[in-house]
């Protein structure tokens, strides 16, 4: 696997080291979530968008061709249809779309804010709305 390895496909991620990372593919784990392999350490990792401090272009072009193909599907109804586009959950999985352009990261159950309760987007990083970070 390590033979799959493009050296121009690689990234900086001080959380892990201050070595290059590379990209390596998807993992199959959740939205959002890419393979990587760190050559400082030699091992291979799960990293998201949001955790990526440096990346070439290559790198950058990759992900951004890797979240759109992998972009989680639309709620359903209770029949098994997509909601009307003005639908509040349709709304909320729209704008949830578009926030994980940017943080690459999704989680799948419903979250509120901890402090005021508003409904937190599923691609929202944090446990805190954006009008409650300090
Ligand atoms: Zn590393
Ligand atoms: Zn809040």
């Amino acid at each position: 696997m390590k033979s799959d390895i493009d050296f121009h496909m690689w990234f900086t991620f001080e959380e892990h080291c201050q070595g290059k990372h590379y990209i390596v593919g998807n993992p199959h784990t959740f939205h959002g979530r890419i393979l990587a392999y760190c050559s400082e350490k030699d091992v291979f990792f799960n990293v998201s968008l949001s955790e990526i401090n440096e990346m070439s272009l290559q790198t950058k072009y990759w992900i951004k061709g890797y979240l759109s193909g992998n972009e989680p599907s639309p709620p359903v109804d209770e029949e098994g249809d997509v909601f009307p586009p003005a639908h509040v959950a349709n709304i909320h999985y729209e704008n949830s779309i578009s926030l994980f352009h940017k943080t690459g990261s999704w989680y799948s159950g419903e979250r509120n804010c901890t402090v005021c309760g508003t409904k937190l987007l599923h691609s929202w990083i944090g446990i805190e709305c954006e009008d409650c970070i300090d």
